[in-house]
């Protein structure tokens, strides 16, 4: 059984700063792999561990490098990196790049996140299933393989709900999953041995055109903080000055 895993290098949410005057990320902002992605490569490699015989190979489009040495230090056996110009573009671009490099492989499986920290389109995974012709089952918590069926948990809204679905399939997974392993050093070794392969949009056939963004970006901006504030009314000036200090004493402000 070979199961593919996409997965995506993100700006660290824990480590985000942004630049107004650039209307972007402060240059240098630390990466980590996107959080449900690694619930999804948790899920691959458990998924390997019960069935044997597996192969888990992670795909990433964009740099990508940190992310997929993870991945191949916690357990996955081969990594795949696509790069070129016109990447990233918009998550269709992405989708199509994913989808061409998937008709390739032709995995049983095919395991993404729900969506990611940046951008969090959600888009990528349905439209790789759309452009694969192959079932989607998304928000996915749980899951069983028993006798070539494969029971999924959903969670939905008040809910859980149970689908069965025969490969192959791709699985959008959330972090009600499985806790992801964290590398260990002679995981981190043994990744060096791994094979890893880069590929280009033209090594799957894919030309500029079929890359050219059809939803384009406009700016980032943060939205402004808005403290509710208080305001003393009918207090007199001494009364009122007790209350301000005794406030900004209150919240550590003096
Ligand atoms: C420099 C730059 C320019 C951009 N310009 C545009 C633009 O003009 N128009 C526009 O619409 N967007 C643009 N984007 C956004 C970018 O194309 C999207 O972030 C990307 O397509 C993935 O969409 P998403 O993050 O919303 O993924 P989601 O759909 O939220 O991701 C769901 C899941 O799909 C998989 N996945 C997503 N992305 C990847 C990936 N790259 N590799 C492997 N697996 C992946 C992961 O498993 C992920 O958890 C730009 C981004 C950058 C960095």
């Amino acid at each position: 059984m070979k199961i593919a895993v996409l997965v995506k290098q993100v700006p660290d949410p824990n480590a985000i700063r942004f630049d107004p005057r650039l209307g972007d990320l402060v240059p240098g902002t630390p990466q980590a792999t996107n959080e449900y992605d690694l619930y999804a490569v948790e899920a691959a490699l458990r998924m390997k561990e019960q069935l044997g015989g597996t192969e888990v190979v992670v795909a990433s489009v964009g740099t990508a490098r940190e992310t997929l040495n993870r991945c191949l230090a916690i357990g996955a056996d081969r990594a795949v990196a696509i790069e070129g110009p016109g990447l990233p573009g918009d998550s269709l671009a992405t989708a199509r790049v994913l989808a061409a490099w998937l008709q390739r492989e032709a995995p049983d499986l095919i395991w993404a996140g729900q969506e990611t920290s940046d951008a969090g389109t959600g888009n990528v995974g349905p439209q790789v299933a759309a452009l694969l012709g192959i079932p989607l089952v998304s928000n996915v918590v749980g899951w069983e393989y028993r006798d070539g069926v494969l029971t999924l948990e959903r969670e939905i809204e008040d809910g859980h709900q149970f689908q069965q679905v025969q490969p192959p399939a791709l699985l959008c997974a959330l972090s009600a999953l499985d806790e992801p392993r964290l590398p260990t050093l002679r995981g981190i070794m043994e990744a060096r041995r791994k094979p890893s392969e880069r590929l280009s949009p033209a090594d799957l056939g894919l030309t500029e055109e079929d890359l050219a963004p059809v939803v384009s970006w406009g700016g980032l901006f943060l939205e402004e903080e808005k403290a509710a504030g208080i305001v003393l009314r009918d207090v007199d000036p001494d009364q009122a000055v007790e209350q301000l200090v005794a406030f900004l004493q209150e919240h550590r402000l003096i």
